[in-house]
């Protein structure tokens, strides 16, 4: 196949504030310049009273028009408003977020004099379509297809937010993957050298607002993301703000003067010192300068690495210490991680690649692709893998069977006899995924089923999530008799479709689940408690196990003595233990057993 007759093929990392283009080109990957010459663009969006701005020019005008300029979009897509993180953020934002009727957030803004309303994910498909252009602008020729990257902890939800994002912006998304997946391919860390067969990577991304370490299992080219853990509000902002803190105090200490109620002098502090932090990256000592800081006084001051590292000595550890967390999730030893990639602006301080060294033992870290680029150096690579640019021998790695797997957070499966989560799909199955199961009615001539569809890891449906519910009619049949096949099926981008399908009449009815997923704290906190109350859930399986067996011998006490001549005995027997199943759903194993034994009793009394 001719690579160059096929269509152009992007990568996407799209930031919380930075978001990156790169595609492959003449065997290699290009990070794409913006149209000011940024290898990075903000991920930003302005209104105004005549135009709407995306990127440089909108992250350029922020101070000036706060309240009409959006930025985080990625805090709140897929997520509903009542979402505790949701409400938390919106205190830091200067933009307007209301709810709609969905529970969804809205983002309110004037735009050219009229009040109006964006989705997250139109604000991301914004951000996209300048991506897009970008792109179209470099390369020379209109680009549809791209791979666009979403944190690892992003549940179904917010995979098919930010996908639809993609789509509002003329997309066509080949797939949405895992960032600490797409930095793993930037390093070509698919092939089998090292530990043979598979490698462990342990991604550190620590950008300007967020951190998230993840663990990534790679094995005969299929990526798996063991664990993941991180800090939503942990990054470079921080370190700034520790900066900026410090410098006030010191200011006041000299001059007497309180700036912290001035908003433009402290912006004009912060981006000074977000400065010196950058050049303390490569140099022991710089000095901070800001003329006519506040009330005419000028601000000068000479800042160490040292000092640097006193200020953030806490929030630095606070990061080895996730480290730490991340490889307890993995249930992995630190002499199991093979490679350690840096990704991110603020991984180049060098104390936090010192700590990181040290926690492993001097393990060399992987940092020769740029950190700002890695998420969407390794997208670009997938895109052209899936857009069948690259062959084998174009890379470097075997990247040619790459296929990326990653897993079910949480076990996935249906409501059966009203009181069970029957497992279909079990958590930590790699995804794409399709697997299905048997069921039947527990009535005679039974009209319908109800399905409910459960995520979750208790045995009590009550306990799990429920994502959707579906009805499918059935032709009537003696209980048992009609088959129910339920497929569940999951996509690489963590989408799932349910399909029922009554086999006698071929009647078939499904759902496909894109919403109320559960965010990475709630999946956490059910596994957890999954883990806590197993013996609890052992005991409602037992139980539940004990009346369904009881219930099965009513029932089929009802058909075998229709015709006895002591029929009318056994109907009042049964019924009366029927009155006792109503009373006592929750009653003990040995309860439903003693019930089930009586029952016995009496039939061979009445023979
Ligand atoms: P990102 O979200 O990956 O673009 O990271 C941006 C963050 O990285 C910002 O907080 C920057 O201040 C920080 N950053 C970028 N370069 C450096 C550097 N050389 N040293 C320290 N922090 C940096």
């Amino acid at each position: 196949m001719d690579a160059k007759s096929l269509k152009p093929a992007i990568g996407i990392d799209l930031g919380t504030t930075y978001t990156c283009v790169a595609h492959w080109k003449n065997n290699r990957v290009e990070i794409i310049v913006n149209d000011q010459g940024n290898r990075t663009t903000p991920s930003y969006v302005a209104f105004t009273d005549n135009e709407r701005l995306i990127g440089d020019a909108a992250y350029n005008q922020a101070a000036l028009n706060p309240i009409n300029t959006v930025f985080d979009a990625k805090r709140l897509i897929g997520r509903k408003f009542r979402d505790e993180s949701v409400q938390s953020d919106i205190k830091l934002w200067p933009f307007k977020v209301t709810s709609n009727s969905d529970d969804r957030p809205v983002i309110v803004v004037a735009s050219k004099g009229e009040k109006k309303q964006f989705a997250p994910e139109e604000i991301s498909a914004m951000v996209l379509l300048k991506m897009k252009q970008i792109a179209e602008t470099y390369i020379g020729s209109t680009v549809e297809d791209a791979v666009v990257t979403v944190p690892a902890y992003f549940n179904g939800a917010q995979r098919q937010a930010t996908r639809d994002a993609g789509a509002i912006a003329g997309l066509n998304i080949l797939r949405i993957i895992s960032e600490p997946t797409a930095a793993a391919i930037a390093y070509g860390l698919s092939n089998d050298s090292g530990t043979p067969g598979m490698r462990n990577v342990l991604v550190f991304d620590l950008g300007g607002g967020t951190f998230d370490v993840s663990i990534v299992k790679i094995k005969a080219g299929n990526f798996e993301v063991k664990a993941t853990a991180g800090d939503t509000h942990l990054g470079g902002e921080d370190f700034d703000n520790r900066m900026v803190k410090y410098y006030v105090d010191e200011f006041k200490k000299k001059h007497n003067k309180d700036i912290s109620s001035n908003p433009k002098a402290i912006r004009r502090l912060r981006t000074a010192c977000e400065k010196a932090k950058r050049i303390l990256s490569s140099s022991g000592e710089t000095r901070i300068d800001v003329d006519a800081l506040f009330k005419g006084i000028d601000f000068s001051a000479k800042v160490t690495r040292p000092k640097f590292e006193e200020l953030n000595g806490d929030l630095f550890k606070k990061c080895m210490e996730t480290v730490e967390k991340c490889l307890v999730d993995a249930q992995m030893n630190k002499n199991a991680v093979d490679d350690i990639v840096m990704v991110g602006g603020s991984s180049r301080i060098p104390k936090v690649q010192q700590m990181l060294r040290e926690l492993f033992n001097g393990k060399e870290l992987c940092k020769n692709i740029n950190p700002d680029e890695a998420v969407a150096y390794g997208a670009a690579i997938q895109a052209s893998i899936l857009s069948g640019q690259t062959s084998n021998d174009m890379l470097k790695v075997p990247h040619r069977d790459l296929a990326l797997v990653e897993v079910t957070p949480l076990s996935l499966g249906v409501v059966s006899r009203g009181h069970d989560m029957s497992i279909i799909i079990p958590r930590n199955t790699p995804i794409p995924t399709k697997m299905n199961k048997s069921y039947t009615t527990v009535y005679d001539d039974q009209p319908a089923v109800e399905i409910q569809v459960l995520e979750g890891e208790r045995a009590n449906p009550k306990d799990n999530n429920l994502l959707g519910t579906f009805k499918l009619d059935l032709t009537p049949a003696p209980r048992g008799v009609p088959k129910l096949d339920i497929c569940f099926s999951m996509d690489a981008n963590g989408i799932l479709n349910v399909t029922a399908q009554d086999e006698t009449s071929g009647k078939e009815k499904s759902i496909r689940v894109t919403s109320g997923r559960l965010s990475s704290q709630d999946i956490e906190r059910m596994i957890k408690e999954a883990q806590k109350f197993k013996v609890e859930d052992e005991e409602y399986r037992k139980k539940t196990a004990a009346k369904v067996d009881l219930e099965n011998y009513m029932l089929n006490l009802k058909d075998a003595v229709k015709f006895s001549h002591s029929s009318l005995a056994y109907k009042r027997k049964i019924e009366e233990v029927q009155q006792w199943l109503n009373v006592n759903q929750l009653a003990q194993v040995h309860e439903f057993e003693k019930k089930k034994d009586e029952l016995a009793r009496f039939c061979s009394q009445v023979l």
